[in-house]
């Protein structure tokens, strides 16, 4: 099976993983502020704190930005799971803005419609997670103007975005946002096997996000309440967690970001290729806003609007023919634990539309020129004509 993605692991990967586990710290130690001043010399912004997944990075970066109880997070429903569930775990209500048909990415005029209909009831939301699908950046100038007119706060989930560019910056600057989050899972950009990374230009949220890690402990006399009392001494001054990334993990990382640019290049030529091969096919190739440079985590297409009918079988025959086909995402609301919330089939037309047509086809560093020829024989092979 050809996967839909896959990590990519050199000799320098295993290197760097093997010198910290012969080293006196396996966690932590000085690997992991290594790689949180990499990741944040790469994105150009102030502050990091790796953690142990990107759901980790996402209810701490709410956490930090004061959702609870009585408050609403808004996202888009073309996402993994987890950039809805972050609210829940606040307490928090959550909402969904129907995507833009052509980026697929929350819709701008859908946000700025649901806001106005917010503010005449009241129930504007905290925090608008807007998620930049498969590593194509949102309208962030656009959001950022809303941000302000309405008082929300901006979470981006950039999963999918390590390594990608808006307006010739590089996402996770947080030029127009107060966090953003990474995943270094093995399918994405760059990998730590299991990890996450929040970025901020903020001290405050800066702050409290690393406290919110590890228990809400500080061993920092200046963060202390009173006066320390010994050099063992620390302080819980919030409730945290354990969301710590190991040194084994931001070693990888570490490594693997030297890698970056090497793999966005990859990904790109990758996707280049795609361009150039399906057109001509019945299908909707990835469209690309001029302000932005993907870092093409996903590849996805969509069936021609009179073939989505099909899609189950195109989907099935490319399995069979050994492609590692793949689907992102399901409209979050439609799983049965958010319907259970209220959230029914119709809520969110155009996210729905995406969805019955939409399948994601292998992309990834290692995949050879022969792998991809292959894809795209099976592709032409398994989509009808016209
Ligand atoms: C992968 C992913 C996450 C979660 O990442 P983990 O590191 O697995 O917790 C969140 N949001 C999006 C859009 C993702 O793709």
């Amino acid at each position: 099976m050809i996967p839909y993605g896959r990590q990519s692991i050199s000799k320098d990967d295993l290197a760097a993983v093997v010198d910290v586990l012969t080293s006196d710290f396996l966690t932590q130690g000085p690997a992991v502020p290594a790689f949180e001043e990499t990741m944040r010399d790469l994105c150009d912004a102030k502050h990091s704190i790796a953690v142990s997944n990107a759901t980790a990075a996402l209810h701490i970066a709410c956490l930090a930005l004061g959702v609870g109880r009585g408050d609403i997070v808004w996202t888009s429903p073309i996402t993994f799971v987890a950039s809805a569930n972050c609210a829940l775990y606040c307490g928090a209500e959550v909402d969904f803005v129907d995507i833009d048909p052509r980026t697929y990415n929350l819709s701008l005029e859908a946000l700025a419609d649901k806001l106005k209909r917010a503010e005449l009831t009241g129930r504007l939301p905290k925090v608008v997670i807007p998620v930049h699908l498969a590593g194509q950046s949102c309208d962030m100038a656009g959001l950022n103007a809303l941000a302000l007119r309405y008082g929300f706060k901006v979470v981006e989930d950039a999963s999918h975005a390590v390594g990608a560019h808006y307006k010739g910056e590089p996402v996770g600057n947080c030029r127009y946002s107060d966090i953003t989050i990474f995943s270094f899972h093995p399918v994405k950009i760059i990998t730590t096997a299991e990890g996450g990374l929040a970025l901020t230009n903020s001290p405050e949220l800066a702050q409290r996000m690393s406290l919110l890690r590890s228990h809400g402990i500080t061993r920092d006399p200046e963060e202390m309440t009173g006066p320390s009392e010994g050099a063992w001494f620390y302080e819980q001054l919030m409730l945290g967690f354990n969301y710590r990334m190991t040194d084994i993990q931001a070693a990888l990382g570490s490594s693997q970001a030297l890698r970056l640019h090497e793999f966005v290049g990859r990904r790109r030529e990758l996707a280049a290729m795609y361009d150039a091969s399906l057109t001509g096919l019945p299908l909707t190739l990835p469209w690309q806003h001029p302000d932005t440079t993907s870092s093409y985590h996903l590849y996805i297409i969509q069936l021609e609007a009179h073939l989505c009918e099909d899609r189950a079988r195109v989907f099935d025959e490319l399995r069979n023919q050994g492609i590692g086909a793949n689907l992102h995402y399901i409209p979050v609301y439609l799983q049965p634990y958010y319907r259970r919330l209220g959230f029914q089939r119709g809520y969110c037309p155009e996210a729905e539309k995406y969805y019955s047509c939409a399948i994601s086809i292998p992309l990834y560093p290692g995949m050879s020129q022969q792998d991809q020829a292959v894809v795209i024989d099976a592709l032409k092979k398994a989509v009808p004509r016209g």
